[in-house]
């Protein structure tokens, strides 16, 4: 368990949804929930998801902390917004899906080798030092994930596409040198993500003090 997972254990001893609406982006909606179903019944994909809306909050109501927080299901949200549309209380459900995902994801409590949060890290890893998405590299990262092994027999089973991709100038080999691309101040936006890491953090010290 990471220290910081240890901590908001300790602080939200007897209440999960407090912590939700303290943490989770629209958390604080969770508790309007009246259980009709409609989103569950309404996502496309929900009655696959080991829980779907309805039910992770029912759950978390319930105090349901580890079951929520290791779920596999909101990290496989589409944000369809199926589901919003159709709530009939007005609950950005599929926020609050996405929140949880992230929630989770900084306690360190995503189900390990989930292919969307593993895409998410790639991705985020890809995006962050220049400020925009090297593709080249992306998809390689991509191909290359479960071992050198398995990347060499997917880029070969990719090699007419990834050609075709080269020649309409969809992908340029230069991007492999020296990162690719970028924002004109890469060195602004780490500046910006530090400091919404900080303030994040901050956020969550306040409240471990404060109790
Ligand atoms: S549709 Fe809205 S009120 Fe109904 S179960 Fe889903 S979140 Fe709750
Ligand atoms: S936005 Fe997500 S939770 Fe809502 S219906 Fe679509 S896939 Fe399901």
């Amino acid at each position: 368990m990471s220290p910081l997972n240890i901590s908001l254990v300790e602080n939200y001893r007897n209440s999960f949804l407090s912590e939700v609406e303290a943490n989770v982006e629209g958390g604080n909606w969770v508790k309007m929930c009246m259980q009709c179903g409609v989103c569950s019944g309404s996502c496309p994909l929900g009655s696959a998801w080991e829980h779907p809306p309805q039910e992770l909050f029912m759950m978390i109501r319930a105090g349901k902390r580890e079951a929520v927080l290791t779920s596999a299901s909101m990290w496989m949200c589409t944000s369809c917004y199926s589901c919003i549309v159709r709530c009939p209380r007005e609950l950005p459900i599929t926020h609050i899906m996405h929140g949880l995902a992230t929630y989770a994801k900084r306690l360190g409590l995503e189900p390990k080798n989930q292919p969307t949060a593993r895409f998410a890290e790639i991705f985020w890893n890809n995006m962050k030092h220049k400020g925009r998405v090297n593709e080249l590299k992306l998809g390689l990262s991509l191909y290359f994930m479960n071992g050198f092994a398995k990347g060499i027999k997917e880029t070969l089973k990719k090699q007419k596409l990834g050609m075709r991709m080269f020649k309409t100038k969809r992908v340029a080999p230069r991007e492999l040198m020296g990162g690719g691309h970028g924002i004109k101040d890469p060195g602004g936006l780490q500046k910006i993500l530090a400091k919404a890491e900080e303030i994040e953090t901050s956020k969550i010290s306040n409240q471990i003090k404060q109790d």
